[in-house]
């Protein structure tokens, strides 16, 4: 009987048995709390069918949706030292990393990529919330420099893409020293005469609001993006006041002259390409009149 129990029971039980439901088959909008069917968030950018919210987007599906039919090609980034105060809270920092390295797949919480938008050459630095939120330490300050000193040898507009938290406490000082060192980057770019592009996402907050973030040449925004230095609960307990409503939200950033542009998720890729196209061919398109004939 063992090969009726052994070998064909199990062989019948594998025709008959129900394939096992894949997990995360669904997401839940964080906004109108309706259950969206996760094959149709990939479809609209991750954006919620039901409100427009624009949900979270970890850092290689924003890159995939930016570049050119999505190829690109990974930097390698500058090998730090992990862990330089040997810092514990309720656990060791090194081991934080080393969860978030897991489960996050980065080797910290910038990936930087080259590759063309609109057919234009472009590199981009984008945050990885999921990893510690997105915080700033001595890596993400390297990452940012290694985007920009590569920005102005390929020629290339530099393109950032934030979701921070700030910087990271575990780090203590040093990572408060990566406000001054990203500003730096920037004006690297700058100087170069390369274009230099921030696109505020949600969240954009504490240090990384505080430096390199707010100093684009054109800086964009997603719709709804939160973008602050401090958290308004704490402005509101510090002023004793209430914020006015939208306080610290993309929309109220650019009625306020802080944004340039806040752009729907689906309409980003063309709009950088618009704007990277008139800032690296600004020759008229049309013939222009000599003024001396004018003149005469
Ligand atoms: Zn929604």
């Amino acid at each position: 009987m063992s090969w009726l129990t052994n070998f064909v029971r199990p062989k019948i039980q594998s025709l008959v048995r129900p394939r096992e439901v894949p997990e995360n088959l669904w997401d839940k909008c964080p906004q109108c709390g309706n259950m969206i069917y996760r094959r149709d968030l990939e479809k609209t950018f991750y954006v919620c069918p039901h409100c427009g919210h624009h949900l979270r987007l970890p850092a290689k599906k924003r890159l995939d949706m930016l570049f050119d039919e999505a190829k690109y090609q990974r930097i390698e980034l500058p090998k730090n030292h992990a862990d330089p105060l040997k810092f514990r809270d309720t656990k060791r920092y090194r081991d934080r990393l080393l969860t978030a390295q897991k489960t996050t797949g980065e080797s910290d919480a910038l990936v930087v990529m080259t590759g063309t938008l609109e057919g234009l050459e472009v590199v981009t630095a984008a945050f990885e919330f999921r990893f510690m939120g997105g915080s700033m330490g001595i890596a993400v300050g390297e990452a940012v420099l290694a985007a920009a000193k590569l920005a102005v040898l390929q020629e290339a507009a530099l393109i950032v893409v934030p979701a921070s938290g700030g910087a990271r406490m575990q780090e203590g000082v040093l990572s408060l020293m990566q406000m001054p060192r990203t500003i730096i980057a920037a004006d690297m770019v700058k100087e170069a005469g390369l274009p230099y592009i921030v696109l505020l996402t949600d969240p954009t907050t504490g240090g990384v609001s505080a430096s390199f973030a707010m100093v684009g040449d054109i800086t964009l925004a997603e719709p709804g993006a939160v973008v602050g230095f401090a958290g308004a609960r704490v402005i509101e307990e510090t002023i004793h006041e209430k914020l006015p409503e939208g306080f610290q939200r993309a929309e109220y950033l650019f009625d306020h002259g802080m944004v340039d542009l806040v752009v729907p998720r689906a309409e980003l890729r063309a709009t950088l390409g618009r704007i990277l196209g008139l800032l690296r061919d600004p020759q008229p398109q049309g013939a222009v009149a000599s003024v001396t004939r004018a003149v005469s």
